[in-house]
């Protein structure tokens, strides 16, 4: 997932012709489970030796979405303290009917702004 991001910010930057990458926004949506400091960590590793050495990882989380089919009930969830949540794809149930609930957002891992330096 991380390679992903570095890849994509350095194809952004050679199409602008940037010299260097200063600063690098994302946004992790809830249902990746990436953990931000590992995303970091691994952000780092990765952009050594490139234009993105050095540069800033600004990481926001943003709240998934979960909808159940049979009621139509939507819902987040509160599982975020929960150390298991990070290993384990979990299962949510709506608190309607007990049916499973599908997740609707959240699976996403979008580059929301990157900030380049021109030569
Ligand atoms: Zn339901």
């Amino acid at each position: 997932m991380t390679s992903r991001i570095v890849e994509s910010v350095l194809t952004e930057a050679k199409n602008h012709a940037a010299k260097k990458v200063l600063e690098v926004h994302i946004t992790i949506g809830e249902f990746t489970f990436l953990n931000p400091e590992q995303v970091s960590f691994w952000y780092g590793i990765l952009a050594k030796e490139t234009p993105m050495e050095g540069s800033r990882l600004v990481i926001t989380k943003k709240t998934g979405v979960l909808s159940c089919r049979s009621c139509g009930h939507l819902g987040s969830t509160d599982k975020d303290d929960d150390p298991s949540y990070h290993f384990s794809t979990p299962v949510f149930i709506c608190p309607n009917c007990s049916q499973r609930l599908e997740i609707k957002e959240g699976k996403e891992c979008t580059i929301t702004k990157v900030r380049l330096m021109r030569s």
